[in-house]
């Protein structure tokens, strides 16, 4: 049986690739990509109110406050373009944030459908990281930045996968490789679960 919903979530460090990967799967899927660190970035560099709030805690490395981050979400999801379906990436990021998204989506009836977990060593991502600091200069891959949020991956965002496995809906995903080869991984992952693409137009 396929369906043609999909409530997707990505995880992965930084530096994992799951920035790129999540959008060529919201393309595949014909679902909207919800990051709540474009969001974030977007509002700080437009000098919105919220970007004001947030601008310094983004820069430092740490986590927004949950109630106002799962706010968000929240809204973007009540969205018309979210009804069948939706990519979220870089939230939920804690076990609060979990419960949140639990609660919002039990009161539509509706569940996550696969959990993409994009694997890719400490090392690696130090490395890709460092080069994109290089290369696009983001405020917050200086060195002592992206060791702090790679630390509040391992302690507070891997935990989450744990949660999820319980309930059978996690893909492990080797994230080493070819952007297209991980991509294939993917797509190959979630139609083992029954989702499927959008038709080619
Ligand atoms: P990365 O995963 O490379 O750190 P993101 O674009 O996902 O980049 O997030 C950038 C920053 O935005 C985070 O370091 C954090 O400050 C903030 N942020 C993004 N998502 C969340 C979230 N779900 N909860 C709290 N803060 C968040």
């Amino acid at each position: 049986m396929t369906q043609t919903s999909a409530r997707l979530l990505i995880v992965g460090p930084q530096g994992s690739g799951k920035g790129t990967q999540g959008v060529r799967i919201g393309d595949a899927y014909g679902v909207p990509v919800v990051s709540t660190g474009d969001v974030f970035r977007a509002n700080i560099t437009e000098g919105t109110e919220l970007g004001r709030r947030v601008q310094q805690i983004v820069e430092a490395g740490n986590l927004v406050p949950d109630e106002l981050t799962s706010e968000i979400v929240r809204d973007r999801l009540a969205e018309d373009d979210a009804a069948r379906g939706f990519l979220l990436d870089g939230y939920p990021r804690n076990l609060g944030q979990v419960s949140h998204l639990d609660e919002f989506l039990t009161g539509r009836g509706e569940e996550l459908d696969a959990v993409i977990e994009l694997d890719v060593p400490r090392a690696e991502s130090i490395e890709r990281l460092s080069l994109r600091a290089q290369q696009q200069g983001r405020t917050d891959d200086t060195a002592e930045v992206i060791a702090k949020r790679l630390d509040i991956y391992e302690n507070e965002t891997a935990p989450i996968l744990g949660v999820y496995r319980e309930r059978g809906i996690v893909d492990r995903i080797d994230g080493v490789g070819s952007l297209d080869e991980i991509t294939e991984r993917i797509f190959a992952a979630l139609e083992a679960r029954g989702l499927a693409r959008r038709a080619a137009a």
